[in-house]
């Protein structure tokens, strides 16, 4: 084949996109609920939007990075991730106001961008929904969100997720932590990977969420964070546990997570799945926490966040896998039948009629015999016929017929025109008579 799409992406086709739209559509709703209202930020950012928040050792800005020079050499990415770009926009945009409500909250769903090795559930564009919530550093508000990822994916009918909990504390625990943890590590650093090695001392958190399976089970002795939290850092972490309880929403405590991105602070979570489409492995589906620093970070206020990102395509992997039908697609109304060459016109005007009443409409752009275009109704799955030769038009009458029953009525031109959907409310409520 002469063109084909670039590596690790996928074209999303009728038949797939209807998936898509709907589950687009169902966080839409569900966001709505809980007052959070859209943003659309840029595809590309400067580089340092990312490299400044993501964290320098982290995977996406050592090895992910889509980033380029355009033609004014100003260093370019694509976004790897959502929030980096809300918060640059939150201070852009100086949302942080006096006059604006606190907390802002909002959402985003759109593509993301990131090198990595394709495979399934990991590609080089993936799309993200995601919520952001700034201003309000309240336990309250962690939970919030994470009853809203729950919600949306319980909303599809999942059952097996995995809601998995840490902290990260502020930065006196964190300082605590890290100086205990590196102890730990160095007397293993020759056994280490080489990229933990190298985040040892730059950032040794990151060790925790190495890939490499020896780190692992060096890992998996650490000394853990929940035994390094300041008062507050406990106290913000037992509030937010216990209104998951109040809410009655399941969670494991995994104190060995860390999040692949370094701006994390207080609360993260992840929701996983072990559905068969990751071969009954724990895979993450959806992330979030709290970045406390990161506004700041961006040149704005202090101001604390929080939010989550969803994986769209490893959703839609998990429903097709658990059998979940998504299917928003309510099929064709009418399939408009001509019969003879003179009826162009009257068929054309028939479907517009159709359309303007809000139903969906079909005709013959292949000038079919009637019998091909009775067939191809059927294949579209059509709910009504309506049907016209030369002698209905000059009589000013169409012939309505349901497929399902094959009952028919011979209904007005004129009435089709001035209010289609009057016609099948008269003839469902005459029908069977
Ligand atoms: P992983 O450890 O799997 O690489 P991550 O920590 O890099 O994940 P996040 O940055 O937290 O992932 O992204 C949130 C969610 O976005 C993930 O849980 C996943 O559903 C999705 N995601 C991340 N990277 C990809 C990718 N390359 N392809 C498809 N989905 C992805
Ligand atoms: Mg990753």
């Amino acid at each position: 084949m002469k063109y084909q799409r670039p590596k690790g992406t996928t074209d999303i086709i009728p038949g797939e996109s209807e998936k898509w739209q709907s589950v687009e559509e169902r966080a839409r709703k569900l966001f709505n609920k809980y007052r959070y209202n859209e943003i659309r930020t840029p595809i590309f950012e400067s580089f340092e939007v990312f490299s400044r928040t993501s964290g320098e050792t982290s995977d996406i800005v050592t090895k992910e990075m889509y980033d380029f020079f355009d033609k004014g050499e100003r260093h370019i990415t694509l976004r790897p991730e959502g929030t980096a770009g809300v918060v640059r926009a939150y201070v852009e945009n100086k949302l942080y106001g006096p006059e604006i409500q606190k907390p802002f909250k909002t959402f985003y769903m759109g593509p993301m961008f990131r090198y990595e090795r394709p495979q399934a559930g990991r590609l080089r564009e993936f799309h993200q929904i995601g919520v952001e919530a700034f201003g309000v550093d309240n336990p309250a508000l962690d939970v919030e969100v994470m009853s809203m990822a729950v919600e949306l994916l319980r909303s599809f009918g999942l059952k097996n997720l995995k809601l998995a909990i840490n902290t990260l504390g502020d930065v006196e625990s964190r300082t605590n932590y890290r100086n205990a943890l590196v102890a730990y590590l160095e007397p293993f650093e020759s056994q280490l990977s080489a990229d933990s090695k190298e985040r040892l001392h730059k950032n040794p958190l990151r060790v925790l969420d190495s890939k490499d399976l020896n780190d692992q089970k060096i890992v998996a002795d650490a000394p853990d964070i929940l035994d390094y939290l300041t008062p507050d850092a406990q106290e913000h972490f037992d509030k937010v546990k216990m209104l998951l309880d109040t809410l009655e929403i399941p969670y494991e405590i995994d104190s060995n997570m860390v999040r692949g991105l370094d701006y994390y602070n207080h609360t993260i979570f992840e929701i996983m799945s072990d559905s068969k489409a990751f071969g009954g492995k724990w895979t993450t589906v959806c992330a979030g926490g709290r970045y406390n620093g990161l506004v700041e970070q961006l040149g704005g206020p202090e101001t604390p966040g929080i939010g989550f990102g969803l994986g769209v395509e490893r959703l839609l992997l998990v429903l097709d896998a658990e059998g979940i039908k998504l299917n928003n697609d309510n099929g064709l109304d009418v399939y408009v039948v001509g019969i003879g060459d003179k009826t162009l016109s009257g068929t054309m005007k028939l479907v517009h009629a159709i359309r303007k009443a809000g139903l969906s409409a079909e005709r013959d752009y292949l000038e079919r015999k009637p019998k091909g275009q009775f067939k191809n109704a059927s294949r579209l799955n059509a709910k009504y016929t309506l049907t016209v030769g030369e002698e209905e038009l000059a009589a000013g009458k169409a012939n309505l017929k349901e497929m399902s029953s094959g009952q028919e009525v011979a209904v007005s031109l004129s009435e089709i025109q001035t209010n289609f959907a009057k016609v099948i409310q008269n003839f469902n409520s005459t029908k069977g008579e």
